[in-house]
């Protein structure tokens, strides 16, 4: 694990510092972070490397992970659908079952903390039976709440508002709640495997491992096979491209094990792509990361073409390795792109391809846009702004009313 002054030569001395000054102020309280998987996704993601460094600035920091049946899985996958605003079936025997696996979880913890942060709604309803265990409980949506479907988001939000405050990734996923909501973006960390500096001889490695041969410029999307990213849409747009232009399509995906609808997606995707000689399907293991970095380096065209996107990680990641990316213009995706300049917004599979092909069309301009992504997720979306954000959050809670706090 890296140490924190090792991000000193790409965000400053000053951001090191001023981690240091907040976490002063927080030193061996006990923060205790809950979600629902150590692998697959981006909360996973970001929680592997953010605990660490929350330990190296002294706040004694743990991360717990609810366990459930598949149905449980199931449920909060319709949970997950149904905020995001699908509309999904959620019945009262579900609700029930929910609750029962959230009985079970809390009988499992013996914490004691400070500060308990709560990813998304798997393990939400712990509070009913935790609360006494710490004086401070945060809810942190990581999901496009936008148009929640309104029996979904009903139930949530009874074990929601027993919270003290609530955080979003964008302000447009506020809710109607009675506590403080606050607005804080997810971040990437430089020096992880994912997203850390590679030569071009480690690229080709990785490339002729997967036997991946880059004979034709490779279009990239890597998620997980989730209806909401598209993979089809995808793959439409690849077809319009090809065409015209010679190419290749990397879909890369893999599994997260609170997400039961991925081998069913998946299945569709190779269906659809069944017998394409242009399209590579690969399913890798969760710990890929080194792997999906040099593919991301690899690409020429990266997409992201979600239908809702809470942030889309993979979009940072893509424009921290200096690609322009073409993304669906949906949740935090519109944070990432800014349209013309470090990539491009879509809302279909014909303006996906239309920006595939101006992209391959102009490697210059390519080149140009990509060099603005990464010095805009420099700015804005590494893990340090990510951690004096949450430092800044304790400190906000743990003062109630003051409007200064002093350093
Ligand atoms: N990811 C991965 N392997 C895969 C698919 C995804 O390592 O096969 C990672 C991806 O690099 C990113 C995270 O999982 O770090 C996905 O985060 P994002 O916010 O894009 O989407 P989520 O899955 O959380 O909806």
């Amino acid at each position: 694990m890296n140490g924190l002054h090792d991000y000193t030569p790409i965000v400053g001395q000053e951001v090191i510092e001023q981690l240091q000054r907040l976490a002063e102020r927080l030193t061996r309280r006990r923060f205790v972070h809950i979600n629902s998987t150590r692998t697959g996704g981006g909360v996973a993601e970001i929680l592997s490397r953010a605990v660490p460094l929350l330990n190296q600035l002294g706040l004694e920091t743990t991360w717990e992970v609810i366990i459930g049946d598949p149905e449980f899985f199931e449920i909060t996958k319709a949970m997950h659908n149904g905020l995001q605003g699908d509309r999904v079936r959620f019945t009262p025997r579900m609700m029930e079952h929910y609750r029962e696996i959230n009985r079970e979880n809390a009988k499992r913890f013996d914490w004691e903390a400070d500060f308990v942060l709560v990813h998304d709604p798997q393990p939400a309803a712990l509070i009913e039976h935790l609360r006494p265990r710490a004086p401070k409980w945060v809810w942190r949506c990581h999901i496009d709440a936008s148009r929640p479907q309104r029996h979904v988001w009903k139930f949530l939000r009874e074990y929601v508002i027993r919270y003290d405050a609530s955080v979003f990734s964008m302000s447009s996923f506020a809710q109607n709640l009675p506590h403080p909501q606050y607005l804080i973006h997810p971040s990437i960390d430089p020096l992880s495997d994912k997203n850390r500096d590679l030569t071009a001889g480690e690229v080709q490695a990785v490339m002729d491992r997967l036997g991946i041969r880059k004979d034709r410029p490779i279009i990239l999307q890597v998620s997980r096979f989730d209806s909401f990213k598209d993979p089809m849409g995808v793959i439409q747009a690849f077809k319009m491209v090809r065409r015209h232009t010679s190419c290749q399509l990397l879909l890369v995906g893999g599994e997260a094990t609170d997400d039961p609808e991925g081998p069913e997606i998946f299945a569709r995707v190779k269906e659809a792509a069944a017998g394409d000689p242009d399209i590579t399907i690969l399913l890798l293991p969760p710990d890929s990361h080194y792997e999906v970095n040099a593919l991301q380096r690899a690409a020429d065209v990266i997409v992201q073409k979600s239908v809702r996107e809470g942030f889309g990680l993979t979009v940072t990641e893509a424009m921290w390795k200096g690609k322009p990316v073409i993304g669906g213009a949906v949740g935090g995706i519109v944070l990432q792109i800014r349209d013309y300049h470090t990539g491009f917004l879509v809302h279909s599979p014909e303006g996906c391809a239309f920006r595939i092909r101006y992209l391959l069309h102009r490697p210059e301009m390519a080149r140009r846009m990509g060099k603005l992504a990464r010095e805009f997720v420099r700015r804005h979306f590494l893990i340090t702004r990510h951690i004096r954000d949450y430092l800044t959050l304790m400190l906000f809670i743990d003062n109630p009313g003051s409007r200064f706090i002093e350093l």
